[in-house]
């Protein structure tokens, strides 16, 4: 049984409470770890820990600070098969997407934000024949960093890296339900020489650990990635202390296919972007609105693919899909494939939890699962599901399109498949949404600003949105 620990002040750490938390390997349902769960008393000395490196972290040289981070994103490479090995077991996903994307990105994280901290820079404004102004800007100073289960090292270090890139010290803390990886990573920080202090990992649960970050008065700002409703009570209990905040929240994003498509591209990124990583990525396609003309040739391909992907040991190669993070979660998955029937959705595929044997046969596994018949306005193609669970509804025309993809509470991301050029620009432009991909899913630039629109959150992640985010500005005016 492996013990994790806090990180705090350069040294991992026993905890002040005498709770601990049982942390499942979620291709068999057996328990492998334990965590502290984390109390204020432990978050007030990690505080303290970043408070006391802030002064000589903020005014180390850009350089100096790039190459802390670089090396940071170095080791990440060296140790990699180690990580995604980890990540697979702590998570249940399969090990060819720990290994392409999950810990290739986590060290690009670092690496870009490394480079950003050379790079970043402020304006400068003149105000003609009586003065000049410029702009500092400065780290906030202690900053807190929350992140969910679906990508737990990727989504750990899209906030950390800024944040240090940015000369702010650091309180993060990751899923309870997935906290290896971010364990593994502050050996990392360690040998990579990030002072003591800087990074501090406070482990445990989001009603314990999580909370006692945002009540903790001199956090002055938080990141914060994870479901719409902790995102509103995080809000609730941050804005009186004028908190600064960042939220990456729920969604349930469209994926419009219209006649005009490439239908085999469309085809073929839609069934990746509604089943990878178990439907449990923020991104995923999970409505999929089809021009009514190629319904039926799409529905025909499109379930084939779906029937063909294979669902199973994470650590099998061959399986496109492995186990959902959780029990609660699988249940979660089903009750929504149920709640579909109740509504008239007809299963064209899946609809079942699956049993595996031997020593996978207390994991938590879901078949990839296709709802068809449904209307756009129902509960099952609204709510947000987070499983390997999609519904495909048909459409008239370009206005019904964007009437259904604009439905509802969320505006995350949204998908546009069309070769005609003008329609592309004219449906991006109209839909609500904070990123929109023409053709493609997924394919990010680090530079580019990331995040949602209506409950799916508030602020922008990457590049230099993020860094305008980690500093304060101050505006300085001296006259002729
Ligand atoms: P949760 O909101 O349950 O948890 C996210 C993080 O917040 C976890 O570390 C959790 O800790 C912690 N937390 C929970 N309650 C509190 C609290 N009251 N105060 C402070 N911290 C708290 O989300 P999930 O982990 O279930 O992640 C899935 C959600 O994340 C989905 O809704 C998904 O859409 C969203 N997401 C959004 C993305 C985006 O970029 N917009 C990207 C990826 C996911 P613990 O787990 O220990 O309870």
């Amino acid at each position: 049984m492996i013990e994790i620990k806090n990180y705090i002040d350069g040294l991992f750490v026993g905890y002040s409470g005498s709770n601990s938390v049982a942390v499942y390997e979620p291709s068999t349902g057996k328990q492998y770890a334990t965590l502290p769960d984390s109390n204020s008393a432990d978050v007030e000395n990690a505080y303290q820990a970043a408070k006391k490196a802030f002064p000589k972290w903020k005014n180390i040289s850009a350089e100096e600070r790039f190459k802390v981070l670089e090396k940071i994103a170095h080791l990440i490479e060296m140790n990699h098969e180690r990580l995604a090995q980890a990540e697979s077991k702590d998570t249940g996903k399969p090990i060819w997407l720990t290994r392409k994307v999950d810990i290739y990105r986590a060290a690009a994280n670092f690496r870009f934000f490394a480079t950003a901290a050379m790079q970043f820079s402020s304006e400068s404004h003149h105000t003609t024949g009586e003065a000049i102004n410029y702009t500092l800007r400065q780290p906030i100073g202690v900053v807190g960093c929350i992140s969910p289960w679906n990508l737990p090292l990727y989504l750990f270090t899209w906030k950390i890296a800024p944040a240090l890139a940015a000369g702010n010290t650091v309180v993060a803390k990751p899923s309870e339900i997935t906290p290896m990886t971010a364990y593994l990573l502050a050996e990392i920080c360690a040998e990579a020489g990030l002072p003591a202090g800087v990074l501090n990992i406070v482990h445990g649960t989001g009603a314990s650990a999580g909370k006692a970050i945002i009540e903790h008065p001199e956090i002055k700002a938080v990141s914060f990635t994870g479901g719409t409703s902790t995102g509103a009570e995080i809000a609730r209990i941050a804005a009186p202390m004028f908190k600064k905040l960042s939220l990456e929240l729920g969604g349930k994003n469209p994926n419009l296919v219209f006649a005009d498509c490439n239908l085999d591209d469309a085809v073929e990124t839609s069934v990746r972007a509604s089943f990878t990583n178990q439907g449990q990525i923020c991104l995923c396609g999970s409505r999929i609105f089809v021009e009514k003309s190629i319904y039926d040739d799409f529905v025909g391909r499109f379930v084939s693919k779906v029937k063909a992907l294979k669902v199973g040991n994470p650590f099998d190669e061959n399986n496109f899909m492995g186990a959902v993070v959780s029990k609660p979660h699988l249940e979660k998955i089903a009750s929504y494939v149920e709640l579909a029937k109740q509504e008239g959705g007809e299963i064209a595929c899946g609809g079942n939890r699956l049993e595996l044997e031997g020593e996978l046969s207390g994991g938590w596994y879901h078949e990839p699962t296709v709802i068809l018949n449904l209307k756009h306005s129902c509960r099952t193609a609204s709510e947000e599901i987070f499983g390997p669970v999609v519904t495909i509804i048909p459409f008239e025309n370009e206005d019904e399109a964007l009437e259904f993809a604009n439905h509802g509470r969320y505006g995350l991301a949204a998908m546009v498949w069309t070769e005609n050029l003008k329609r592309a620009h004219r449906v991006a432009e109209k839909l609500e949404s904070g990123i929109v991909w023409v053709n493609c899913w997924m394919l990010r630039d680090l530079r580019t600003p990331f995040g949602g629109v209506k409950d799916s959150g508030v602020g922008r992640e990457g590049g230099n949105e993020v860094m305008r985010f980690f500093t304060e500005t101050k505006n300085v005016c001296i006259k002729y």
